[in-house]
């Protein structure tokens, strides 16, 4: 059984990613899944190539230092040939109204004058990760079911057009796993490319700066630590992130903590214990890099050679 799931260098790796998907997937994940860098999708829109290069492998760094398999991990732009051929026949599979009615595609386009043409086709490339490694099982959010449901019907399609040749791959939605709200507005959730970095907490920021940026979290006047998602966002948010770091349930948290400072200091505390190793073995990892281009290196091999023979059905049965 093959689940597959990414994390898009367009930021730093923040809390959220951490509790909400990594840590997941160093507990649940097996050497049989992949956990890739999705580094070609962090360029549908205006990027640095110094910068994707750095976040890249930062990110590389990052899981293999939480955990996960690294015989299941691995860089999406590793097979970027191999993802590049299965596009084309997947883009030659799909129809111009099934890209353009994805509402991630209408959200992030709305209102800008120009946007780049990957912006449309990259759920087009998103199947071909799926199907390139016969993925069984996609755990996604809501927000991208949409995107595996294209997967879905691409496969049957093509299976359908001209020969069984992909997996059709099931989404799993994630039991609501911790999501984490920015600190400093936590109507909105934590991401790495937020504008403001005040309300985010990297995974590499120092124990100073962590403790900082949450004893100024945003909370209310309410003056009571209670656990309610809509009156009290920050408060609750605060409880939450308490929670995913200690394992107590985050109502039983608010009834044994008297004040917000009180509250700030315990989940500041149960951050930095939580993120301290993970952050450790990041940074002695990213100092070895004869260490990550191997562990990189194999796990752009595994994923080759689990592929190969899979593109070339595809081209073959398509008449290439
Ligand atoms: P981001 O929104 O930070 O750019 P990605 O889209 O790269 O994150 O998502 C990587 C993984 O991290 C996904 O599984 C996503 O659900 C999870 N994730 C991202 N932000 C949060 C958050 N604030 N709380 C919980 N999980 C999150």
């Amino acid at each position: 059984m093959i689940r597959l799931s990414a994390i898009t260098p367009s930021g730093q790796v923040q809390l959220g990613n951490y509790l909400g998907a990594i840590r997941r997937w160093a507990a649940e994940g097996t050497a049989e899944d992949v956990y890739f860098i999705s580094d070609l999708h962090a360029m549908t829109s205006a990027h640095n190539p110094a910068r994707l290069r750095a976040l890249t492998r930062e990110q590389l760094a990052v899981l293999v230092a939480a955990g996960v398999a690294p015989e299941s991990v691995c860089v999406q732009s590793d097979l970027v040939r191999e993802l590049g051929a299965l596009t084309w026949l997947l883009e030659c599979t799909c129809s111009y109204g099934e890209a353009a009615r994805m509402i991630q595609f209408k959200e992030k386009s709305e209102g800008r004058a120009s946007v780049r043409l990957s912006l449309l086709t990259y759920p087009v490339l998103m199947s071909a990760d799926i199907l390139l490694q016969g993925t069984h099982e996609v755990p996604v959010g809501e927000d991208q079911l949409q995107h595996v449901e294209l997967a879905r019907v691409l496969a049957r399609r093509f299976n359908g057009t001209y020969g069984e040749v992909f997996v059709v791959p099931r989404a799993v939605v994630a039991p609501t796993a911790a999501r984490v709200r920015d600190l400093a507005e936590p109507s909105r959730k934590m991401a790495k490319s937020a504008p403001d970095a005040a309300g985010t907490v990297f995974l590499l920021d120092p124990p100073d700066l962590v403790r900082r940026k949450i004893m100024r979290a945003v909370t209310d006047d309410r003056g009571e630590v209670r656990y309610d998602p809509d009156g009290q966002p920050g408060v609750t948010n605060l409880l939450e992130i308490l929670s995913a770091c200690t394992g107590k349930e985050a109502r039983e948290l608010a009834g044994s903590l008297s004040d917000y400072a009180s509250l700030k200091e315990a989940t500041a505390e149960a951050v930095v214990a939580e993120l301290k190793p993970v952050r450790e073995r990041t940074l002695a990892l990213l100092a070895d890099p004869t260490e990550l281009d191997r562990i990189r290196a194999a796990g752009a091999e595994r994923a080759r050679d689990r592929s190969t023979h899979r593109l070339e059905s595809a081209l073959r049965v398509s008449g290439l």
